[in-house]
């Protein structure tokens, strides 16, 4: 597993596992660890996705040393504020069933992030979160945060993959210090990736599958990438990338797939504003 030094000093795996929409427990606690058996070591949750309990379960089932396991969780919209991250915090460690997290970040740039962030540099100035991160935060808002920030943000987390490149948030993010991590690497699915002909093409002169030559051109380029997938084959698959590269014509045909657009969710659309800053993950 190859690993990026992040601005804190702390080593981050350049590979991981989400588990967005695996809300059942029990199915979450099964991939977790079935993850964890094929290598995987870091893991990323959120409070919004309500699988804290089970990733925690999985950890402690994996029998694995606590500092092996890199996990990280996100801090909701309803939840941002001086007083309220810190109680979302602490509700999310209780969750967990650990001691400390190794990376909070800030789910959107919404809301009073500013307050949230002050709670998260006490958290770590306390020794309960090891690094601290945003997600979803565009170019303007990142450089306003970096600037204002007693503890500048370590990572960001954006959707990122063949078909919506970043290429310009990359190299804010590249000249702010603040290490890239993508979402949806495997674009949830779409865009016909599993079968796209230029991927297949790629896939076919290394022996890798489309969804291997998409997550390493991300991490070829200092993106680490957090695929999700409950079915233990397709883990095994997509953490085989480590050992080809991908050359000059391959990466310059993938770049060409850029489309430059979200087809999952536009966080500068005024509705997905509304709704996010509505949506509610508690009383
Ligand atoms: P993704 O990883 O791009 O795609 C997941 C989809 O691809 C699932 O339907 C999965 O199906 C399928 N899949 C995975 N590997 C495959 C393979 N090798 N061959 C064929 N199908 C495969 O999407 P994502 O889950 O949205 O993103 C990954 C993680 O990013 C999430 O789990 C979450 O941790 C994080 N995330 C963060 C945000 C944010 O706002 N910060 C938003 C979305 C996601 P199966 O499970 O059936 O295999």
């Amino acid at each position: 597993m190859e690993t990026i030094l992040l601005n804190n000093g702390k080593t981050l795996p350049l590979e991981g596992f989400g588990v967005f929409q695996i809300a059942d427990q029990t199915l979450c606690q099964q991939a977790v660890l079935e993850a964890l058996q094929e290598g995987y070591r870091l893991i990323d949750t959120a409070a919004s996705y309500f699988n804290e309990e089970a990733v925690g379960r999985a950890l402690r089932t994996s029998g694995l040393p606590r500092d092996e396991v890199f996990v990280t969780t996100k801090v909701w919209v309803q939840d941002f504020g001086e007083v309220k991250t810190r109680d979302a915090v602490l509700r999310s460690l209780e969750k967990l069933g650990l001691e400390y997290i190794d990376m909070v970040l800030l789910h959107q740039q919404m809301g009073d992030y500013y307050g949230a962030w002050r709670a998260l540099e006490a958290l770590v100035q306390e020794g309960i979160i090891g690094t601290i991160g945003v997600s979803n935060f565009y170019p303007d808002r990142l450089a306003d945060l970096c600037c204002n920030a007693a503890i500048p943000p370590a990572v960001n987390q954006i959707e990122c993959h063949p078909f919506y490149q970043r290429r310009y948030d990359l190299q804010v993010m590249k000249n702010l210090g603040v290490v890239p991590m993508a979402w949806g690497p495997l674009a949830e699915g779409g865009h016909g990736i599993w079968t796209h002909p230029t991927l297949e093409a790629i896939g076919k002169k290394h022996g890798k599958t489309n969804a291997q030559v998409a997550l390493r051109f991300n991490t070829q380029r200092g993106v680490v990438v957090i695929p999700k997938t409950t079915h233990r084959t397709r883990m095994a698959e997509n953490l085989a990338i480590f050992d080809f590269t991908l050359d000059q014509e391959d990466l310059s045909a993938i770049e060409a797939l850029d489309t430059g657009h979200t087809e999952i969710i536009d966080h500068l659309n005024i509705d997905t504003v509304t709704f996010l800053n509505h949506y509610r993950i508690h009383d």
